[in-house]
C-alpha cells in the first residue's frame, strides 16, 4: 500500500501520505481543489449570509416554540463550539448545552465549559463515560491495530448528541464545524466512518469487551434521527464571518476562555493520538490538513506552515513525555506494550465486519428519500 514516491502539493502542503491524492500540472493537488469548490458553493457571500443566518434562527425559535430547549449544542472545550454557544445564546436561542466526559479531557477544556456555561446560563448536560468500559474498548481498538481510535468517542458523541435531541422533542444540533477552519476534507486512509457501530462491536468482541453503557450509533437509528424525528446538524459558523482568532480573544475576553497550541488539543489523548501514536505508528500527520484549510482561507501563508510542520507537534520533549506518562499510567500499559504497539503494522478498519459497504447503497437510497435532492 504505500510506497516510496513521494510528492507535496505546491499549494498547499498535502502530499503522498493521503492516499487518493493526485496532481495538476501546476503540481495543485485534489484536495485544495476540491476544498476552494466547496467554500465557493458552500459559503454565502455576505448579504446572503445575513438573510440565510435570520432564516435559520426564524426557523430554529419557531420549532421549538412549545419545547424546554430549541437545539442542542456538543461542547468539547475547544474553541469552534465554545462560539457556537456564544452566538446562539446573543441569537436568543434556547439550547441545551452537551458535554462527554471520556475521562481524557484537559483541566482546560473542563475550566473553559463551566465558566461558559455559568456566564451564559445554559443548561449543561454531562455525559460521563464509565471509563473501566471505555478503557477497554480502546484496548481492543489498539489491539486490533486499527487506525481511528477516536471512532469510539466520536461514535458516542453523536449517539449522546442524537438521543438528547430526540428526548427534548429539538430538530436541530448545532455544531461547531465549518469551511473556514476544517473544510478540507480528511483523507480516507486518516480515519473511519463514524457511523461504524458493527466495526466497534466486532472490535469490541474481538477483545472479550462486553458493551454495557457505552452509547453507539449505527446506520439504522442515524436514519431514524434523520428522517422520522427530522433532526438535524446545522453548521452555524458557515453562516458568519467566522475567523479563528478573533473569536478566541472574544471568548477570551466575555468568558476568561483560555485556548490550546494546537487545534482539538482540549483532550489528553486526542493530542498524544494526533501528536504522536498517529505520526509515529500510521504515518499520518493531521496537522497537514488543518494547515492546508488555513492556507487556503487565506488565514496563513505557505510559507509558515511548511516551517511549522518541521517542528514537533508537541511544544517540547517534556510536554511529550509527561503525555505519555499518562497515557501509559491511564491506559495500564508499560513502555514496553507501547513499543510493540507502534511496531505492529497497520490492519484495516474493514479487514474486520463493518458497516462502511452499505453507505454507497445508502447514499442511493438517501437520494431516493429526498426525492432525488
Ligand atoms: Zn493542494
Amino acid at each position: 500500500m504505500t510506497s516510496s514516491y513521494y510528492q507535496c502539493c505546491q499549494r498547499c502542503i498535502m502530499d503522498t501520505t493521503a492516499e487518493d491524492i493526485y496532481f495538476d500540472e501546476n503540481g495543485w493537488c485534489n484536495y485544495c481543489a476540491d476544498f476552494l469548490a466547496r467554500m465557493k458553493g458552500g459559503v454565502l457571500g455576505e448579504g446572503q449570509k445575513e438573510l440565510a443566518l435570520q432564516d435559520l434562527i426564524e426557523k430554529i425559535k419557531n420549532d421549538g416554540r412549545s419545547k424546554k430547549y430549541d437545539c442542542v449544542i456538543g461542547l468539547s472545550g475547544g474553541a469552534d463550539s465554545s462560539y457556537v454557544l456564544h452566538l446562539a445564546k446573543h441569537w436568543g436561542l434556547r439550547p441545551l448545552a452537551v458535554h462527554m466526559d471520556n475521562g481524557w479531557n484537559s483541566e482546560l477544556a473542563q475550566n473553559n465549559i463551566e465558566h461558559l456555561v455559568r456566564k451564559l446560563e445554559v443548561d449543561l448536560y454531562v455525559h460521563v463515560i464509565d471509563w473501566r468500559e471505555y478503557r477497554k474498548l480502546m484496548q481492543a481498538f489498539f489491539d486490533a491495530d486499527v487506525i481511528d481510535v477516536e471512532l469510539l468517542y466520536d461514535n458516542a458523541m453523536l449517539a449522546v448528541n442524537y438521543q438528547l435531541a430526540a428526548k427534548y422533542g429539538v430538530k436541530y444540533i448545532l455544531s461547531g464545524c465549518n469551511l473556514a477552519t476544517e473544510g478540507m476534507k480528511i483523507p480516507k486512509n486518516w480515519n473511519w466512518f463514524k457511523l461504524d457501530k458493527r466495526n466497534i462491536k466486532v472490535l469490541a468482541a474481538r477483545g472479550r469487551v462486553q458493551i454495557k453503557s457505552f452509547p453507539i450509533i449505527g446506520l439504522i437509528s442515524y436514519l431514524y434521527y434523520r428522517v422520522f424525528k427530522k433532526i438535524q446538524w446545522v453548521h452555524v459558523l458557515d453562516y458568519v464571518h467566522y475567523n479563528k482568532a478573533e473569536s478566541m480573544s472574544l471568548l477570551g475576553r466575555l468568558y476568561g476562555f483560555k485556548s490550546y497550541p494546537y487545534k482539538h488539543y482540549e483532550s489528553v489523548f486526542t493530542r498524544f493520538y494526533q501528536g504522536y501514536l498517529l505520526p509515529q505508528k500510521f504515518g499520518v500527520d493531521k496537522r497537514k490538513v488543518h494547515l492546508s484549510t488555513l492556507i487556503m482561507s487565506g488565514q496563513m501563508e505557505r510559507e509558515v506552515a511548511l516551517v511549522k510542520m518541521k517542528e514537533n507537534p508537541y511544544d517540547s520533549i517534556q510536554a511529550l513525555d509527561q503525555d505519555r506518562e499518562y497515557f501509559l499510567k491511564k491506559m495500564k500499559w508499560r513502555s514496553s506494550d507501547l513499543d510493540a504497539y507502534l511496531q505492529r503494522p497497520e490492519v484495516p478498519h474493514d479487514h474486520y465486519a463493518s458497516e462502511a459497504s452499505y453507505v454507497k447503497q445508502l447514499k442511493f437510497l438517501w437520494k431516493s428519500l429526498r426525492g432525488g435532492g
